[in-house]
């Protein structure tokens, strides 16, 4: 069934409004008749069925039936901190890790970053990677959309090691595999990962993330491309702490 990103909030309420693009998508674009269903989704982790009841050349009128909790949002808080990759490569990471239920992208830049962001750039960008990863959780049926923040440093992403119960930051002189490391932990409510550039991180920066209480971790004996880096270390924290499989 069609699903519909709602901005305000849907809790409490009988019947939605829907004007712009979304009246525009419903009608024109769907040609929804009276009576047909829809599934509408605001931030807070619900869906709702909904019934089309009418609509002008301003506004939708939809009628809730039912609500209830999405079974599609992971219980765990995965950060996947990513440094800048090519346009194509940081879309299909931000695309991949919306589909394996991520919370979060933390784009950023450190010293072996390559495509450098020219500042008046820097705003588009962030968006086309939103609205990336709103089409992305559309698709996939999730009711969360995961937030690409804006481009951050290497300091900044460390710093916000703090706001979660595990940090990792991968490396393949890493102090432990990441499937033995979760063996070991208790099951973290959030993690941050961190991937490097094609060249790797710097000593300097390496022993920063240590400083910060970041671990070290490794995914096997080869290396691997940093979007692949990055779409694994995502799939495995799902499978270990959060709801893959
Ligand atoms: N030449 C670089 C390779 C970088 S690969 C080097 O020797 O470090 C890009 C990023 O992907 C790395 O910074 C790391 O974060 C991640 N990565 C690639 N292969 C990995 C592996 N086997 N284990 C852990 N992380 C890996």
């Amino acid at each position: 069934m069609t699903r519909i990103l709602i901005e305000d909030e849907l809790k409490g309420r009988s019947e939605v409004l829907v004007t712009g693009a979304q009246r525009k998508y419903l009608c024109t674009v769907l040609r929804m008749k009276p009576g047909e269903e829809v599934i509408l989704f605001d931030q807070s982790g619900c869906e709702y069925t909904a019934r089309f009841v009418s609509a002008d050349r301003r506004c939708a009128r939809l009628l809730i039936l039912a609500r209830r909790p999405s079974k599609s949002e992971s219980p765990l808080r995965l950060i996947l901190a990513q440094a800048i990759l090519k346009a194509e490569k940081m879309e299909m990471v931000i695309q991949k890790a919306v589909e394996l239920g991520a919370s979060e992208i933390y784009p950023f830049t450190c010293e072996r970053v390559v495509p450098v962001l020219r500042s008046h750039r820097k705003i588009s960008r962030v968006e086309r990677w939103n609205k990336i990863a709103l089409e992305a959780s559309r698709q996939c049926g999730r009711t969360r959309t995961m937030e690409v923040t804006r481009s951050l440093s290497f300091e900044e992403v460390l710093e916000r090691r703090h706001s979660v119960d595990l940090g990792m930051l991968l490396c393949s002189r890493g102090e432990i595999a990441l499937g033995r490391l979760a063996c070991k932990l208790q099951r973290p409510n959030s993690v941050l990962i961190v991937v490097g550039p094609e060249g790797g991180f710097s000593d300097r920066e390496l022993a920063m993330a240590l400083d910060q209480g970041l671990l070290t971790v490794s995914l096997g004996p080869r290396t691997l491309r940093a979007e692949t880096a990055g779409i694994v270390a995502v799939g495995l924290a799902q499978h270990r702490f959060g709801d893959l499989g």
